[in-house]
């Protein structure tokens, strides 16, 4: 399947949010990245190419496989074709800057290679809503995530996404971050593990 859109969701774990001095929000914060951002995770990330520091977030990642609009839960489980991981890439100081100004965060979030995305796995027996994944740099735990700490669940996410713009096949949606998010270093080594059925590696470059 050719890939689309990503629709993401900010501060949906709450330590997550907590690192960050941010508010829990009373609604999913949603934003996106375009097609144009999604590159391979096994590929290395570039970062001495950018300015300023790049910042990582594990995600577990889902892979729609049919439109949806106005989806209800049972339209909007179906529609999940398949699951991944992917990393939100981010420049934080810049996202901080357009936050504190009141703007959109695409310039610090929606950058060309931001979406680094795992192979996708079919859902079989895995259940979305207690997944564990895990992301080491230099062989050091610096996220541990289980999805049944997410503020929103998953498919109920998809739901909400729906009713304010159309999801499309290929379209993927990051669920959020959990804690122990910070900054990419040349030379790291990163390891991204979901359950055990994804492993990817990669380094930074
Ligand atoms: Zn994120």
């Amino acid at each position: 399947m050719n890939y689309n859109k990503v629709v993401c969701v900010g501060r949906n774990y709450a330590a997550h949010a907590k690192e960050l001095n941010n508010p829990i929000p009373v609604e999913p914060i949603l934003f996106m990245k375009p097609a144009t951002t999604l590159v391979p995770l096994t590929d290395p990330i570039p970062v001495s190419a950018i300015a300023q520091p790049v910042h990582y977030e594990l995600e577990v990642a889902v892979l729609l496989g049919k439109t949806l609009k106005n989806a209800d839960e049972v339209d909007a489980s179906t529609a999940i074709d398949a699951v991944g991981l992917a990393l939100d890439l981010t420049l934080r100081e810049l996202q901080n800057e357009l936050k504190q100004r009141g703007e959109p965060w695409e310039k610090a979030k929606a950058f060309d290679g931001s979406c680094p995305v795992s192979a996708f796995i079919p859902i079989d027996n895995l259940d979305l809503t207690a997944l564990k994944f895990e992301l080491k740099i230099n062989d050091e735990v610096r996220q541990q995530g289980d999805t049944s700490d997410m503020l929103i669940p998953i498919v109920q996410l998809i739901q909400y996404a729906s009713r304010h713009f159309t999801l499309n096949a290929g379209d993927i949606i990051l669920t959020g971050t959990p804690a122990g998010v910070g900054a990419l270093n040349v030379g790291d080594k990163i390891e991204a593990t979901l359950e055990n059925k994804i492993h990817e590696r990669t380094e930074v470059k």
